[in-house]
């Protein structure tokens, strides 16, 4: 991994230079981290299983004409990505109630929202990425106000085709976080979806148990976050039951 120019390094992943001009290489680490990066563990092969789940959703995304900075995945750990400014805004929507949602407003959790609620939150870890509204998005130039509407038409895209997806394999999508970047190409600029979808982004549920299927298991120290992310793969019929996730160790091969 040493070989290539390291350009960033995250929580949960790191971004390599990439082969060509205009692409990077997305690697995704083991690293759990919550409430601001004060709890932290590694766990290990959750990385793999997040590039498999976002491998998958970007692609699916992709061909029913959603853009989005992926172009493929390279190896376990690792995806081919298009390069783009990344706009500091982290974009939520929400189905059910759940987390700062219900903290914030009193709506107990689990409740079905009236309608989906898209929410903008600026990325500023000093800041704890506190929640803006497009008045501050647009008077601090973080995005312009036809970036917010694409941010926005984008996102309820992002959330039907989700919500089907899910629901097709017992899962209820609770909320999710989506982030976008300026792509440049032939000096044109788009607004694309970029980062990652995966249960470490977005809320989960089983829909008959109600079973947390995502990073609250993490958040709410309720164990078993490795099980339940390769139960979504699973589901999904995007990991064979067999395949190995920790990537790290060799590989027993059998010879017969
Ligand atoms: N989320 C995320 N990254 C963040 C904050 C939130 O991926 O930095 C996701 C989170 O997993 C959930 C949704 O965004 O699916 C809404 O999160 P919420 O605002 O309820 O915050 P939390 O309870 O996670 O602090």
């Amino acid at each position: 991994m040493s070989r290539r120019r390291k350009i960033y390094e995250g929580k949960a992943k790191i971004l390599y230079e990439g082969p060509e001009p205009g692409t990077l290489v997305q690697f995704f680490k083991d690293d759990a981290t919550a409430f601001n990066a004060k709890k932290h563990e590694i766990i290990d092969g959750k990385g793999v299983l997040n590039n498999r789940i976002s491998e998958y959703v970007f692609e699916n995304l992709n061909s029913i004409g959603v853009p989005t900075h992926f172009i493929k995945r390279i190896n376990m750990r690792e995806q081919l990505i298009k390069e783009v400014e990344i706009i500091p805004i982290e974009v939520v929507v929400r189905n059910i109630a759940a987390g700062s949602l219900s903290s914030r407003l009193g709506v107990e959790e689990g409740n079905v929202l009236p309608r989906s609620i898209i929410e903008f939150y600026y990325k500023n870890d000093e800041l704890n990425d506190p929640i803006v509204s497009e008045e501050h998005i647009t008077a601090f130039g973080w995005a312009s106000p036809p970036e917010i509407d694409d941010m926005m038409a984008l996102a309820i895209r992002v959330n039907d085709f989700l919500s089907g997806l899910f629901l097709g394999v017992g899962i209820q999508l609770v909320d999710f976080k989506i982030e976008f970047g300026r792509l440049y190409e032939n000096d044109v600029m788009r607004v694309v979806l970029a980062d990652e979808i995966s249960p470490d982004s977005c809320r989960l549920w089983d829909i008959k148990t109600k079973e947390k299927m995502d990073k609250d298991r993490f958040r709410q120290d309720l164990g078993g976050l490795l099980d339940n992310y390769r139960e979504v793969a699973r589901r999904l019929g995007i990991m064979n039951e067999n395949e190995p996730t920790r990537g790290k160790g060799p590989v027993l091969v059998k010879s017969d």
